[in-house]
């Protein structure tokens, strides 16, 4: 696939389906769809206006409180997305540059390095080439970005959004709390929490996932078989009433007949 066709497929994926823009702080609902936070509050000030305390997905249509503060802020943050956004930003030539995460100027982005899994600038890169620590590391130039380097790009691990914490990637989660967090979260506000590994978590939670489907095709199979049986009982008693209703007439007929021959 070419990568100007990649970067289409993922415009699409990254779409806000309230707003139809590629999402923005992209929040996601128990249902695991996904929207922008502003989006997803405008949704919810309309229902307010109409004097209701729900909302419905947009998508699959699920029912939800809205939340007392009147904001989706607090709803998991869709890590997914955003990379996904990340990625997009670099193809987009409108879109608000993003910035050096190597050093603390604000510089545009030049290059990746796929071995410290991060964005540099022209200043950072060349620096990158000096040291003999990084000079082997695999670069490469936005600007010629290749299809491939883009998967790669983004299957590189997502990265903790507190602050000073941007360095760090969300490599543990936190399962009193259920989130994700980098190693200084861990440390500053998880202390004592139980955490496991964000893969070992992500299996974990595929399994559930699993299991639930499973779960939830065999209810399927059972209706699906109820429902057929109710039709055939359903078709039976319609074909009976038909029966009665003709010989209703029929006998109705008779009767007439026999009284005008009196
Ligand atoms: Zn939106
Ligand atoms: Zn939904
Ligand atoms: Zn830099
Ligand atoms: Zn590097
Ligand atoms: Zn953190
Ligand atoms: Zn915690």
């Amino acid at each position: 696939m070419d990568v100007q066709q990649l970067f289409k497929n993922l415009k699409k994926e990254a779409e806000c389906p309230l707003c139809l823009e590629t999402v923005k702080e992209p929040k996601t609902l128990p249902c695991l769809h996904s929207f922008c936070l502003n989006c997803l509050d405008k949704h919810a000030g309309y229902a307010r206006r109409r004097r209701e305390t729900k909302i419905k997905c947009p998508v699959c249509l699920t029912d939800f409180n809205i939340p007392k503060s009147d904001t989706f802020f607090d709803f998991p943050t869709s890590f997914h997305l955003n990379r996904f956004v990340d990625v997009l930003a670099l193809n987009d030539s409108d879109a608000e540059t993003q910035t050096c995460s190597s050093c603390d100027d604000t510089s545009v982005v030049t290059s990746y390095c796929f071995v410290c899994q991060s964005l540099l600038c022209a200043a950072c890169f060349e620096a990158h080439q000096r040291l003999k620590a990084t000079r082997g590391h695999r670069n490469v130039f936005i600007e010629k970005l290749q299809a491939k380097d883009v998967e790669e790009l983004m299957h590189r691990p997502a990265m903790c959004t507190q602050k000073y914490h941007q360095n760090e990637a969300l490599e543990y989660y936190c399962q009193d709390c259920k989130v994700s967090v980098c190693v200084k979260c861990g440390f500053v506000s998880h202390n004592g929490h139980a955490m496991v590994d964000i893969e070992e978590a992500a299996i974990d939670c595929k399994n559930k996932i699993s299991e639930v489907v499973k779960k939830v095709k065999f209810q399927v199979a059972v209706l699906e078989r109820q429902m057929k049986r109710q039709t055939e009982l359903m078709n039976k008693s319609m074909a009976e009433i038909y029966d009665a209703q003709a010989k209703v007439t029929k006998t109705v007929d008779e009767l007439v007949k026999i009284l005008r021959e009196h």
